[in-house]
């Protein structure tokens, strides 16, 4: 949930604005969104948006943010793009104000100077801001890393960022993702050999599952499936879409001919196909997952396949992942993942000697780690320590919600604002719930509770019996017709899915979560908390 509001007497601007994805104990929240509550009591303040890239933790709230402030939204082509892809899901009031920027441009809000900065980062179309004050220049580097070949040949701008440095810099805020890994970290091209290894010597269909938002790494597999002779199909919503938008914009040069219908992916011989797929983190209804319980509309993986998940591995999100690949090992797949060497993915974040550059190049005279765990924030500001000798005069750890103050006699930190998190249902700004707390307890005490609970048998995987629905709090559920009705929600449920699929309680849960909760609603507009109940018996 990225988000920096920096503000010069009466005029802010914000610099960034994401969203998280709910972890598995945000029980049935489909996002979260930042707590606006500072941002709304300053409404008249705010004079734009400002976005560095197009990553879901910098960019995912502005629907969110649009829909409660007005404001031009500043980005670049694919930033912007990106954003209006979410916007789709939601219906604003206003048409949104979009303004277009290019690297090198200054824009002029308010008090302020902006300048973007072409950086290297995971995603196409990165930015810093070097944003000039009448105190003076802030930097605010965004995402990157110092990727001295990066694959599209776009460079990091590290010229400009050194003349801002020459003629001073208040404030410098630096991603500190990465303050933990010692050296540089690899090259996007560093991927190239391993997944050249691969499309040499698969026999069989080559299944890569990446990002979505991560160009570089779909253009590599493009180019790889046109050197080794085989066509791509694209699969999964979030994967097609981004590709589409990447395509138009110039960003990703997609071979002619190459592409295949993902219905026609299967009637080709397995060794002239590759099927670029999203899910890499096993998320139960992404394309991938589907395809790992063998319930996929088009694709499916068989004995001898090669499946490569070009992606790191979210922290908590593991189990879902592993079980994906037991899936898909067990039906007899090669499964590639984590990091060997070379590596399959390399991270979009620089380490610390990348770090260390950005700090010598801009010798600001305070300097603010941003992006990371307070952990990497407080060695990020450890490795800025050997500034003190050129000019640096101190470095600020902020928590959350902190306010850092700077004016003619210095800087300061200077209390605390309103900051949190705000749990949304469904995608919908108008199903915002307050705090989770707040949300799960208005769910037990206004809609109830319902336990659909199952029995399936250990041996045969089949039903024993009708499926039990039982409910606290839920009025409706008393009434006989309803409960029938929600039987059969869950029971034809059970008879879509595959065996596969019902040996694998997680996937089950969440059908059933998702089925029984579209039909609660359409029903009675409540929303009870939904929780399957699976019993082996
Ligand atoms: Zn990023
Ligand atoms: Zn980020």
């Amino acid at each position: 949930m990225n988000m920096t509001a920096i503000r010069y007497a009466e005029d802010m601007i914000i610099v960034d604005c994401g969203m998280m994805f709910p972890d598995a104990e945000l029980l049935g929240v489909d996002l979260v969104m930042p707590d606006l509550t500072f941002l709304k009591e300053n409404q008249a303040q705010i004079r734009a948006v400002v976005l560095t890239h197009g990553h879901e933790d910098h960019i995912g709230a502005v629907p969110y943010f649009l829909s409660e402030i007005d404001v031009p939204v500043y980005g670049t082509d694919f930033t912007l793009a990106l954003v209006d892809r979410r916007l789709e899901e939601y219906e604003l009031d206003e048409e949104p104000r979009f303004i277009k920027v290019k690297p090198k441009q200054i824009v002029e809000i308010g008090p302020f100077k902006v300048e973007f900065i072409h950086v290297t980062h995971s995603i196409v179309s990165a930015v810093a801001l070097a944003i000039t004050t009448p105190l003076g220049v802030i930097i605010h580097t965004g995402d990157f890393k110092v990727d001295p070949t990066p694959t599209d040949n776009e460079l990091f701008d590290l010229h400009t960022l050194a003349e801002y440095g020459k003629r001073g810099v208040l404030l410098l805020l630096s991603d500190s993702t990465n303050a933990d890994r010692p050296g540089y970290t690899e090259s996007e091209r560093a991927v190239r050999p391993r997944m050249e290894e691969i499309f040499n010597r698969a026999e069989r269909r080559v299944v890569v599952s990446a990002f979505s938002s991560s160009i570089h790494r779909i253009q590599l597999v493009l180019d790889l499936a046109q050197e080794y002779n085989r066509r791509v199909a694209v699969i999964g919503r979030s994967m097609v879409s981004v590709t589409e938008i990447a395509h138009s914009l110039g960003l990703l040069d997609i071979p002619d001919g190459i592409l295949l219908r993902p219905q026609d992916a299967m009637d080709l011989p397995p060794d002239k196909v590759a099927i670029l797929i999203s899910g890499t983190q096993g998320e139960p209804m992404s394309a991938l997952a589907r395809v790992a319980v063998d319930n996929h509309k088009h694709i499916s993986v068989d004995e001898g396949d090669t499946v490569v998940l070009s992606a790191r591995i979210i922290p908590g999100n593991e189990k879902a992942i592993f079980r994906m690949i037991d899936h898909m090992s067990r039906r007899g797949a090669e499964v590639l993942y984590g990091s060997m060497n070379p590596p399959l993915h390399v991270s979009g974040h620089g380490s610390i000697e990348e770090m260390k550059l950005v700090l010598n190049l801009v010798r600001p005279r305070y300097f603010m780690p941003i992006h990371g765990e307070f952990r990497q924030l407080t060695k990020h500001a450890k490795l800025a320590e050997h500034l003190k000798f050129a000019g640096l005069e101190e470095t600020f750890v902020m928590d959350t919600g902190e306010v850092l103050e700077i004016d003619h006699h210095g800087g300061r930190k200077a209390g605390k604002v309103t900051v949190g998190r705000v749990c949304i249902d469904s995608g919908s700004v108008d199903d915002v719930v307050q705090e989770m707390v707040i949300r799960d307890r208005r769910h037990l005490s206004e809609d109830g509770i319902v336990l659909p609970i199952i029995a399936i048998n250990r041996h045969s995987g089949r039903l024993e019996g009708a499926p039990e629905i039982v409910s606290r709090g839920f009025n409706v559920g008393e009434d006989e017709a309803f409960v029938e009705a929600a039987r059969g929600i869950v029971a034809r449920t059970l008879e879509g899915s595959n065996q596969e699929e019902k040996t694998d309680w997680g996937v089950m849960k969440e059908k059933i979560r998702a089925d029984l909760k579209r039909h609660i609603v359409k029903q009675t507009q409540r929303r009870p908390l939904i929780m399957p109940v699976i019993l082996e018996v």
